[in-house]
């Protein structure tokens, strides 16, 4: 293991290498920016692309505290950075920082990839496209053809995933949310998008329900996919998200939780006979997508879903 891609840099760090108009010998262009930052599967796996790609630059771990973010986020440019990704709690703060804010990250609310363009900072979010080639590659689907159930729509990958539902004009969106104002809030902002009549049917083309079994219940005859965007699953001893008695066989579940790989949720899915899967690709999607903005060009998807594989075996 490079031992650049495990140490943890700081703010300091940053600053000396602003002052300094570059990293020096450590070769580092690229880095993740969050707080933990020490679990993140980014620097294994964007590494690896470089390296494939016989790109000369070296990616690292960041953490800063969101009272540093900002500044973080401004002395890219003096430290010669190529770009950054962004993870929890900084996405937001991300998006705000950015001189040049791509219009899927506005309307997400947050940012998870920075490219540095000349002296402007350009953002990106990346999870929600992840997200659908995600799915293309578990299920061979497109999101806009399917009717899809979405658990913790209001936090962050909630949101992306909530405003691509939106941009594929998905046939139906039910969002369930545990705090009811930010959910009424996303509702209000997504009704627009689907006020057309693609669906045949008495049932809304988007739909708010309080995160109980019998509400719950009411939607799934209506529902084709299952996504946890919620943390629930993260720890062991967490239950399911979702009653195991409400999963049908015929719907696809996909818990965003990539560690661990079978969360209850994905267990009660194959118990059921529905299909299921991890977040494990649409963590390597976002990731293929930021290489993308960085370099313009295909990413290595292979080497990058081999090194993902290698550092989050169970
Ligand atoms: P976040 O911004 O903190 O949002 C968390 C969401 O989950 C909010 O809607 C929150 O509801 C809800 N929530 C939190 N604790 C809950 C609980 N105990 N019961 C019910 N709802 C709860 O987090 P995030 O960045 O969106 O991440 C959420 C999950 O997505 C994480 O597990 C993360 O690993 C995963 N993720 C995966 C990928 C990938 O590429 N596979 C990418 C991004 C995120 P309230 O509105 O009520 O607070």
């Amino acid at each position: 293991m490079n031992p650049i891609a495990e140490h943890v840099f700081s703010l300091g760090d940053l600053r000396a290498w602003a002052r300094a108009g570059g990293t020096g010998d450590t070769g580092i262009r690229l880095a993740v920016f969050g707080d933990p930052v020490n679990h993140s599967a980014s620097p294994p796996m964007q590494q690896a692309a470089l390296d494939t790609c016989g790109i000369p630059a070296t990616y690292a771990r960041i953490r800063v505290s969101p009272e540093e973010a900002a500044e973080a986020f401004r002395l890219l440019h003096a430290a010669k950075f190529i770009g950054a990704n962004v993870t929890i709690p900084h996405k937001a703060a991300a998006l705000a920082a950015c001189d040049e804010p791509d219009a899927r990250a506005v309307r997400a609310g947050s940012a998870n990839t920075l490219l540095v363009r000349g002296e402007k900072l350009a953002g990106f979010t990346t999870d929600g496209p992840g997200l659908v080639r995600a799915l293309r590659a578990e299920f061979s689907v497109d999101l806009r053809d399917l009717r899809v159930l979405l658990l913790g729509a209001c936090g962050g990958a909630g949101r992306a995933i909530a405003f691509q539902c939106a941009e594929e004009g998905c046939e139906r969106l039910v969002l369930v949310n545990r705090t009811r104002e930010k959910a009424n809030a996303l509702f209000a902002e997504l009704a627009p998008s689907f006020s057309g009549s693609r669906l045949v049917g008495p049932a809304a083309r988007l739909a708010l329900v309080p995160w109980e079994d019998a509400a719950i219940r009411a939607q799934m005859d209506c529902v084709d996919l299952v996504i946890n965007a919620s943390p629930v699953g993260l720890s062991p001893a967490d239950p399911s998200p979702l009653s195991p008695s409400l999963i049908a066989p015929h719907l696809m579940v996909f818990d965003t939780i990539y560690n661990p790989p079978r969360t209850p949720l994905l267990r009660a899915a194959e118990h059921a006979g529905a299909r299921a899967a991890n977040g494990l690709s649409m963590l390597l999607h976002q990731g293929a997508l930021s290489f993308e903005i960085w370099f313009g060009r295909e990413a290595p998807l292979a080497t990058m879903r081999k090194a993902l594989l290698d550092c989050i075996k169970p």
